[in-house]
C-alpha cells in the first residue's frame, strides 16, 4: 500500500454543479474505489488563476490516501472522474471543470509520457503547497529548499482558506 497525494482544482461549473460541488463529488468518487483507502482531505482554498487571468478563481485542495493501485491505474481512474465531471481539454492552464493531478506517489519517481511524479509544479504553486502542507506537514522539497523559502517565493499568489 502506498501513500498518495492528489491535487484537486476546479474553476468552472460542470455536470456535477459549481466548482465546490465538483470537488466534493470527485472526492466521494475517489473514496468509493475499493483499492483507495483512508482518504483525508485538506481545507478548500479559493485561489487566483495562474497563467491566463481572464478566468474565474479556482477552488483547490489536496487529498491524501492509501492505495494498492499502480500509478497508471490511479491516473486512469482520476481521468475517468475528470471526464465524468465534464472535463474538456482546451487551453493550457485555462479554465477547467475539474483537474486531478497525482502530486506524490509513495517514494516513487516516474518519468514517462503519461506521468511525471513528483508533480513538477508542487514547489512553485501556493495552491498546491499550502493544502499539501496541511495533510503532509513533513513535506520536504526535492530541491532541498526550505518550506519557508518556497512559501515566500509564492507569497504573491492569491490564496484564501474557505
Ligand atoms: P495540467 O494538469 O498540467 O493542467 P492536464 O490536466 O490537461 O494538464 O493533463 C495533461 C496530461 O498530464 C495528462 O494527460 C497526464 O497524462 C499528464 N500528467 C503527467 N504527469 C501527471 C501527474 N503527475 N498527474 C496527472 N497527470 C499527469
Ligand atoms: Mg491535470
Amino acid at each position: 500500500m502506498k501513500t498518495v497525494y492528489i491535487g484537486l482544482g476546479s474553476n468552472l461549473s460542470g455536470s456535477m454543479g459549481d466548482p465546490q460541488k465538483q470537488m466534493q463529488t470527485a472526492l466521494e468518487k475517489i473514496s468509493d474505489h475499493p483499492e483507495i483507502h483512508q482518504l483525508n482531505t485538506s481545507s478548500f482554498y479559493r485561489t487566483s488563476p495562474v497563467g491566463p487571468q481572464d478566468q474565474p478563481d479556482f477552488i483547490n485542495a489536496v487529498a491524501q490516501a492509501k492505495t494498492s493501485l499502480t500509478p497508471l491505474a490511479l491516473l486512469d481512474y482520476l481521468q475517468q472522474i475528470e471526464n465524468e465531471h465534464g472535463r474538456e481539454r482546451k487551453e493550457y492552464w485555462g479554465a477547467r471543470t475539474l483537474d486531478l493531478d497525482i502530486l506524490i506517489f509513495g517514494q516513487q519517481s516516474i518519468h514517462n509520457t503519461r506521468l511525471i511524479i513528483p508533480h513538477p509544479r508542487i514547489e512553485e504553486r501556493a495552491f498546491v503547497l499550502v493544502p499539501l502542507l496541511e495533510v503532509k506537514p513533513n513535506f520536504s522539497s526535492a530541491s532541498g529548499k526550505s518550506i519557508t523559502d518556497l512559501l515566500a517565493k509564492c507569497s504573491d499568489q492569491g490564496i484564501v482558506k474557505l
